[in-house]
């Protein structure tokens, strides 16, 4: 599967949002571990990543709520192998 499949995947999915949100350039969707945006190129700061991550946490509150017991743990380890 290349990044594009992917990306489309994860767009017609909607649900599965945990780990996206907007590019600070040109805000289209990516992932929160991309090292440059696969749309415009621009190269993510740590500080601009951080950012993207407590707003798609803010985002997924209640997705996160009942997806506690799956994403818990998995997203716990990403913040923590992040900070
Ligand atoms: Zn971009």
């Amino acid at each position: 599967m290349n990044r594009k499949e992917q990306y489309s995947i994860m767009r017609g999915a909607g649900s599965v949002l945990v780990k996206m949100g907007p590019c600070p350039m040109c805000h289209k969707l990516i992932f929160v571990d991309e090292e440059d945006c696969p749309h415009c190129g621009y190269a993510l700061t740590e500080e601009e990543r951080q950012h993207m991550i407590k707003r798609i946490e803010k985002n997924n509150r209640y997705s996160m709520a009942f997806g506690a017991l799956f994403f818990g743990s998995l997203f716990g380890a990403v913040v923590y192998f992040i900070v």
